[in-house]
């Protein structure tokens, strides 16, 4: 029987990134994935990451997001590999009156707290992104946000884990979780493994994990689907967005005790559209936007992609003209209460969980990873945790 320091369960954006940091920290780590890397959500999302520099006080948020994006360009500059990686910027439409007030007001305050953003008419938005609706009130340009393939950055960290003596084993299904004197025992697959510290990162499974160690995770899957062109001639190069959905989640975020906030859907009932989208190196024109609850239902909902697709069409009008190639729906680690859960869980020794990474976890997935892994290394969680330690919602299971 091996005994690593650390196991880290979950092979997604946030388990390679963990699992690379505290690699990078010296410590023997061992990740266990069930199937493939990068065969859930982290494999099928956008692509879009989000950032607007560190700004004058960096809260968690900016942490996740500009932090990531730092070591997205680190994986791809300094260890040398190709991730696809494009500081593109974000063009994010505007579509009535109500929204330019809002995005006015929004970019006001961004900038005030030092962030990169600007309002753009949109003929100065055709000038970035000549494909743009010319007909739309404007558009918010975010310029330092980015774009990368998700299949490629996800293994890319498990890589440049593995060049630092981690070990990254797939089709190892965790099914036991116990502690044993100091050490934890994983059963997974015919292996029974052991480590001084074990890290949750199974993406909406961490409820499964939490289960089996008695704990209440509130953590559920929520459904988020894509559609794509067949390769085209390159015609878009931003990440393109709505204003629409973000205006409406900030007045009306929606939730309650089964339910996370910010999802498009109450039910099977519509509340709001939401939008993003890019083109890929190969040529594929992506869009997704939908958050439904549909328990772990990974087929696409046909009406949904359809109303995405006017959406779309909406600020990049040549997309009427263009037929679906194909879709796809992957499961989003969402929270109950809307925030990540990164750190220590309580009621157990050494024992970390980094979830709840929601509809943006593969853009805030590598310094999610990173948080935990200092923590590991230092015992002393960094104080932006604050704003997603585990215990103000992890609670034991009734039975
Ligand atoms: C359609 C769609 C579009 C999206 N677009 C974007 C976007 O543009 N930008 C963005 O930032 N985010 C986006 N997201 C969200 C992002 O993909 C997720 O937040 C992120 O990938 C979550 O990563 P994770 O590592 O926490 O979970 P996952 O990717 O779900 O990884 C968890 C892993 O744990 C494994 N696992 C589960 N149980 C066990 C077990 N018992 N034993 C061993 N292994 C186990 C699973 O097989 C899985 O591989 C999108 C998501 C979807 C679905």
């Amino acid at each position: 029987m091996s005994q690593p320091d650390v196991i880290v369960i979950g092979g997604g954006i946030a388990g390679v990134a963990t699992a690379y940091q505290l690699a990078r920290h010296g410590h023997r780590v061992t990740l266990l994935e069930r199937g493939e890397l990068a065969g859930e959500a982290s494999g099928v999302n956008a692509g879009s990451i989000d950032a607007t520099g560190w700004g004058r006080a960096p809260d968690l948020q900016v942490h996740l997001t500009t932090g990531s994006l730092e070591l997205f360009q680190a994986l791809q500059g300094d260890e040398g590999h190709d991730i696809e990686l494009r500081s593109s910027g974000y063009l994010q439409a505007i579509h009535t009156e109500a929204q330019l007030a809002w995005a006015r007001e929004r970019v006001r305050d961004l900038t005030a707290r030092g962030h990169s953003a600007e309002l753009l008419d949109a003929s100065a938005a055709r000038k970035l992104e000549p494909e743009l609706n010319p007909d739309l009130p404007g558009y918010v340009h975010y310029p330092e946000r980015a774009q990368a393939d998700p299949v490629k950055a996800t293994r890319a960290f498990a890589e440049a884990a593995i060049r630092r003596s981690a070990r990254v084993l797939t089709g190892r299904e965790v099914r036991g979780l116990r502690r044993d004197g100091r050490s934890w025992r994983v059963e997974a697959g015919e292996e029974t493994l052991a480590a001084d510290a074990l890290v949750l990162a199974a993406g909406p499974w961490c409820a499964a994990l939490g289960a089996m160690l008695g704990l209440d995770i509130p953590i559920v899957p929520v459904r988020g689907q894509m559609w794509a062109t067949a390769p085209l001639p390159a015609r878009v190069g931003h990440v393109v967005g709505s204003s629409e959905s973000v205006m409406y989640w900030q007045g009306a975020p929606g939730g309650d005790a089964a339910t996370p906030p910010f999802l498009t859907h109450r039910g099977s009932t519509r509340v709001i559209r939401h939008l993003y989208g890019r083109q890929t190196r190969e040529g594929a024109i992506i869009f997704g936007g939908d958050r439904q609850l549909a328990g772990f239902d990974k087929t696409p909902d046909a009406t949904g992609i359809v109303v995405n697709r006017e959406h779309a069409a909406e600020v990049l009008p040549f997309l009427h003209d263009v037929p679906i190639a194909r879709t796809w729906a992957g499961l989003m680690p969402f929270p109950l209460d809307g925030k990540p859960l990164i750190g220590r869980l309580p009621g157990h020794e050494q024992l970390y969980i980094v979830g709840g990474l929601a509809s943006s976890g593969f853009g805030r997935g590598p310094m999610a990873g990173k948080l935990v892994a200092d923590l590991i290394h230092t015992g002393a969680p960094h104080p932006v945790l604050a704003a997603a330690d585990p215990a103000r919602c992890v609670r034991p299971r009734r039975r």
